[in-house]
């Protein structure tokens, strides 16, 4: 790489001088945040990428990562064509040769035919950061296997999430918190960076404008930096202190009953039966699997005035 970056410099600000330069702009993916960005191109090649002036989320901002982007075409240690370990090779020693893609196709039909024919359930797929995931979670379920994952789930979506629940929008190009508005802001379970750019920049103005940040974050790296209140909280502690925030807030009855109700899972019963099934939420089998298609309403909720177990969204609701 250092070889290639000595022998071709990447960023040529007299680029967009030549004639035959265009731009192209699009949105950056070397994380969540989307930010807009400009491509320059000379000869039909990338020359450098930098941030969009004229884009309503990054404002022209672009980060070391977002710029490097131009790694994912022109970096000599990505993978082109596929590699198979060497026979006799050690796995893990790195030794492998190129093969085709006929040859490859040919491996994966012999060896997943076989786990089809026998176990599918022995097949796990999991998938990094692609924008694939409604894809390939298809393919999974045509094979027969319900172990596929993807990244998304352990930096992202929990924010994702929160957002859509609280602010109605899932992703950072929809929405963000309203710190214009806010007095105090407080930052706990993400993973910062996944709102990169666009955080920065409203966490910059609202603290020139006098708000408050509180970072509940095990380190005080990234934006916990500038946090006026850092709590250390304890790794894998994250989940005791909101069930400590939770009994808080229903103690003094600071809670939207009917918004839990409406919105969330709140309300459901979960087994507590040692099985296959503790620690999940009850339904009733006579109606089918929750996810089955058959009856989307069969979750089952505690009625306290009737004392008996209820539909917990009646029809209509959910
Ligand atoms: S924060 Fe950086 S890496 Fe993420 S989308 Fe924006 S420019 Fe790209």
């Amino acid at each position: 790489m250092f070889e290639f970056l000595s022998r071709k410099p990447i960023h040529d600000a007299t680029a967009s001088l030549t004639a035959s330069t265009e731009v192209k702009t699009t949105t950056c993916y070397m994380c969540a945040c989307r930010c807009g960005i400009r491509v320059h191109m000379r000869e039909g090649e990338i020359r450098y990428i930098d941030g969009n002036p004229d884009h309503p989320i990054n404002k022209g901002v672009i980060c070391a990562k977002g710029s490097a982007g131009i790694m994912k075409q022109k970096s000599p240690a990505r993978l082109t064509q596929p590699l198979l370990r060497k026979p006799g090779s050690e796995r893990g020693a790195g030794e492998f040769e190129p093969i085709s893609w006929e040859r490859t196709f040919e491996i994966l039909t012999e060896r997943l035919g076989r786990i089809r024919a026998t176990d599918p359930k022995k097949f796990a797929l999991f998938t990094g950061r692609d924008q694939m995931q409604a894809l390939t979670g298809l393919f999974a379920r045509q094979f027969g296997t319900p172990n596929y994952a993807a990244h998304g789930g352990f930096c992202s979506v929990n924010m994702a999430a929160g957002m859509i629940y609280t602010i109605g929008g899932s992703f950072w190009e929809f929405g963000g918190p309203d710190l214009d508005r806010a007095k105090l802001f407080v930052m706990i379970g993400t993973a910062e960076d996944h709102h990169s750019n666009p955080m920065k920049i409203a966490l910059g103005k609202f603290k020139r404008d006098g708000g408050r940040f509180i970072s509940i974050n095990p380190i005080r790296t990234g934006y916990s930096a500038i946090a006026d209140e850092w709590i250390p909280i304890r790794p894998g502690t994250d989940g005791a202190l909101f069930m400590a925030l939770l009994h808080e807030l229903i103690g003094t009855g600071m809670i939207d009953r009917p918004f839990l109700q409406r919105f969330t899972n709140a309300p459901q019963l979960v087994v507590l039966d040692e099985g296959e099934r503790e620690g999940l939420f009850a339904f009733d089998p006579a109606a089918g699997r929750p996810g089955d298609g058959r009856n989307p309403h069969n979750k089952l909720a505690w009625d306290m005035a009737g004392n008996c177990v209820v539909t917990a969204y009646p029809e209509g609701i959910v």
